[in-house]
């Protein structure tokens, strides 16, 4: 049987709690029947229609029949009445939850659908890729180190030993900002070619020993194509002691290689030159997709170009004439050496990950981006 107010003939206290406790329980009853937006609706209308819907009921057969003296006592009950109700239409107090009652706040979602997945960041694989080299050697003990990405020309080169004029200088096509040129030279501003100045930065302020890992954005004027980018990413590493050898330097480089690429890649250094490093090398590793054998099945393998060996970073012992730059500051090249590489983050994401386009990085494509979530 449907509820219905009932006339009261008694108006003592214990009348009327007991004719709420009816109601109330009437209404919890009812609330968690409906199972469609028009059964919600004819719910809501039959306790809250102006006329004739079952709180209006409330009002006619309970306060006004009410007699003179029980008036303020059944008016005080009444506004109870109202408040529980509407404060049921208005709190959601499980509808939404509750997975087979319907919910007005919910009538436009068709709760048999899945649910909208917000896609929560993915870590991007240059990212990725650079804070796997930084962990590497973390564990071997390094400290991250970072700097201005516009740098002074003495930062980016003459402190690490380009002369002005240097034909170094060209190769590295640098993008200067506008409008310097009645400053000194040295003074000039432009866009970082490499993370090497914060290698001068840190050991003006950090004495020997030490040993640290820069990462960061670089730029050169280099058009946007398939290997090339205005921006990328580079982490260097600087390792400063006393004794610190050639050999050092390739049994670090060679742990770190394995680390990041497999324990069964080897290692070869060939002679280079960098104006900031003396003697410098290229190192190279064995294909870790052929495997060295220059071959993918049938096919020549393109990531080595079939050489079996892919030339992944530049490195040497530092030149005496950098530490004359901070000589003031305990690095005095009679006491102590030590050795310097760098690589290119955005070149090794897209060894490991097979991409043979590196503009993919940085077109922002959800799609493309997705793929590494
Ligand atoms: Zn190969």
């Amino acid at each position: 049987m449907a509820y219905t107010v009932p006339k009261l003939k008694d108006f003592s206290t214990n009348a009327l709690t007991r004719a709420f406790l009816d109601l109330k329980s009437a209404f919890q009853e009812e609330v968690a029947k409906p199972r469609s937006e028009a059964e919600w609706k004819n719910f809501r209308d039959r306790w809250m229609a102006r006329k004739n819907g079952l709180l209006a009921q409330v009002n006619d057969l309970w306060l006004k029949a009410a007699p003179k003296e029980a008036k303020r006592e059944v008016g005080k009950l009444v506004n109870e009445v109202k408040q529980f109700v509407e404060q049921e239409f208005e709190i959601d107090h499980g509808w939404t939850n509750t997975a087979n009652a319907f919910s007005a706040t919910l009538q436009t979602v068709d709760i048999s659908l899945p649910g909208i997945r917000r896609s929560i960041d993915a870590e991007h694989p240059i990212i990725r890729t650079q804070n796997e080299i930084v962990r590497v050697f973390q564990d071997l003990g390094y400290s991250v180190a970072e700097g201005p990405v516009i740098e002074t020309d003495y930062y980016n080169f003459e402190a690490l030993n380009f002369p002005p004029n240097h034909p170094a200088r060209d190769t590295q096509d640098t993008l200067f900002l506008a409008n310097q040129e009645s400053k000194p030279r040295r003074e000039q501003l432009l866009l970082r070619t490499h993370t090497s100045p914060v290698q001068i930065r840190t050991m003006e302020k950090m004495k020997p020993p030490l040993r640290i890992l820069i990462p960061g954005k670089v730029h050169r004027n280099d058009p946007p194509d398939a290997s090339h980018s205005p921006m990328f990413h580079q982490v260097e590493g600087l390792a400063v002691d006393t004794n610190i050898t050639f050999g050092d330097l390739k049994g670090t480089l060679d742990h770190a290689m394995k680390a990041l690429f497999g324990s069964d890649v080897k290692t070869s250094f060939r002679p280079s030159f960098f104006p900031f490093t003396e003697p410098s090398a290229e190192m190279f590793v064995s294909c870790f997709i052929c495997g060295g054998s220059g071959k993918r099945g049938a096919d020549p393998c393109r990531p080595c170009k079939q050489t079996g060996w892919i030339e992944i970073l530049g490195c040497g012992m530092v030149d005496p004439n950098v530490f004359e730059f901070v000589k003031h500051n305990g690095y005095d090249p009679e006491n102590i050496s030590g050795f310097a590489f760098g690589m290119g983050v955005d070149r090794i994401a897209m060894l490991k990950y097979g991409l043979d386009d590196l503009q993919l990085f940085f077109q922002g494509d959800v799609r493309f981006l997705e793929q590494f979530g």
